[in-house]
């Protein structure tokens, strides 16, 4: 049998102001009490063992954008795009999701082991450097770039001034 859980509930997206644009930061999938189970080719609703049924999390895709609570925000001096991209030399892997008798696979998160040559703009290639023209290929080095040349989200307070963080 198959069949669509359907929950009824609601989305908050979040929202920031970058550059005079706004921009969403977060999102969040809200499960009300309602939730149906419909056959999938009839729509008539299906009775099931909800005990055997596995559980999913209502988890949304993020948008590329971190809220400023949580941390800087790139934006490429270029083409105006939030989306950084780490590259790195090196063993690459990544899960099979899908296979098609064609031989057309999808695939999952790329993960990687080898070290970082560059930081670039996802959307462009625009690529990170330092004074001395230099690829930018440290993390530390990747945050002094983005408080130097990004505009921040309003209310941005970078977290090593607050007093907690003061050293003692
Ligand atoms: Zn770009």
């Amino acid at each position: 049998m198959k069949y669509h859980k359907i929950t009824t509930g609601f989305v908050v997206q979040e929202y920031t102001t970058i550059g005079g644009e706004y921009i969403c930061t977060g999102q969040v999938f809200v499960a009300g009490d309602e939730v149906d189970r419909e056959e999938e080719d009839t729509n008539e609703p299906v009775k099931i063992d909800t005990t055997k049924e596995q559980y999913q999390s209502f988890e949304m895709k993020q948008p590329p954008v971190s809220s400023f609570e949580k941390g800087l925000i790139f934006t490429c001096p270029d083409c105006k795009s939030h989306r950084l991209e780490c590259c790195e030399t090196g063993p690459y892997n990544s899960e099979v999701l899908n296979i098609e008798e064609e031989g057309d696979f999808d695939y999952g998160a790329i993960g990687a082991s080898g070290t970082v040559e560059r930081f670039q703009c996802l959307n462009c290639g625009y690529v990170l450097k330092d004074e001395a023209s230099e690829n930018i290929d440290m993390n530390e080095e990747v945050a002094e770039w983005i408080k130097k040349n990004c505009e921040q989200a309003e209310g941005y307070i970078d977290p090593r001034y607050l007093d907690d963080n003061v050293d003692k």
